[in-house]
């Protein structure tokens, strides 16, 4: 009798603690799944609590790894912020030196009255690039920026953007050639035009931060499915810790000495996004004092 009664009663209490636990699983699981309990129904409790261990752990790994990236993003933007705001101000300070030295007198002063709005007009240009710049990352970002695919010879886009460049740069008589692989042609299929303002950047680059009477060339190879094309120069080089961070967003490798070349520090990240919108990717080797290879794949046409 007394055994009777001991069984009916730790079986009911068994049955009552179990649907405690049970209860109170199911209200965890509704605030960290969204998911219910179903699969958990007619396990062995041991099977219940351990598996309810391995989903809370899995969970909270989860929740842990999407608050470091939320973190690394947060960041992210406010080091873009920051150094969208810099870049911003030195054009519009410049700028407003200019128009104020003008205001207080300058301006009827013949010596110096046109090199200032010359100057001022020059900062002008400068944001006006900046801005463009920004536009065409973020539409390339978004998607927006449509690549228009076609097949073309990409070693007469290559002499197109020489002879301009030549045209722009007469007077540091720079030598643009190519090299022996590069005597043939190979027909790619890419947006043209993109592809282009990769080819403009890095040539601009190679003179920007190239010497005088330097010597820039460009060599193509057939890679199988792919073509390799490679921009060179004998220019200052890039020390080796800055190869990584080279195609970040407003990075310059010598902050005060690059900002005198004029660029914006966007061109290369500009560049890498074209490239890798085309499902291809772009690499850098360089060596400080002797010079700089930026080479690119693109898709060969058939
Ligand atoms: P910028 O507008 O400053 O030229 P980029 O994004 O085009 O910006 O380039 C980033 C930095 O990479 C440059 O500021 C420069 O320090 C370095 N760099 C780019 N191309 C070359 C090159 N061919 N030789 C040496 N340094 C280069």
């Amino acid at each position: 009798m007394f055994a009777l009664t001991f069984g009916a009663s730790y079986t009911v209490i068994r049955y009552l603690l179990e649907r405690f636990i049970y209860r109170k699983i199911k209200i965890i699981y509704k605030s960290i799944h969204q998911s219910n309990t179903q699969h958990l129904v007619g396990n062995a409790s041991e099977d219940v609590i351990t598996q309810v261990s391995d989903d809370v752990t899995t969970w909270a790994k989860e929740r842990k790894d999407e608050i470091e990236l939320l973190k690394e993003q947060e960041a992210y933007r406010r080091e873009f912020v920051g150094n969208l705001s810099h870049e911003l101000k030195t054009p519009i300070f410049q700028m407003q030196g200019y128009i104020d030295t003008l205001l207080e007198g300058a301006l009827s002063d013949p010596q110096v009255n046109y090199a200032f709005l010359n100057k001022a007009s020059n900062s002008v240009d400068r944001l006006i690039e900046l801005v463009d710049d920004l536009t065409s990352i973020s539409r390339i970002e978004s998607g927006e920026m449509e690549m228009k695919l076609k097949k073309f010879d990409i070693r007469s886009l290559v002499s197109d953007v020489y002879e301009e460049m030549k045209d722009l740069h007469k007077d540091l008589d720079i030598s643009f050639t190519f090299r022996q692989s590069a005597d043939i042609e190979f027909k790619v299929v890419a947006d043209r035009k993109r592809i282009k303002q990769v080819l403009v950047n890095l040539v601009m680059n190679a003179i920007k931060y190239g010497k005088p009477k330097g010597h820039i060339s460009c060599g193509i190879y057939d890679m199988d499915e792919n073509v390799l094309i490679e921009i060179s120069d004998d220019g200052q080089g890039i020390p080796p810790q800055s190869l990584p961070r080279l195609f970040e967003r407003f990075y310059r490798v010598e902050q005060s000495r690059n900002r005198d070349a004029g660029g914006s520090g966007l061109g290369l990240s500009i560049v890498k996004h074209i490239i890798e919108a085309h499902g291809q990717t772009i690499k850098v080797r360089s060596e400080l004092g002797k010079g700089t290879t930026f080479g690119f794949t693109l898709k060969k046409a058939e």
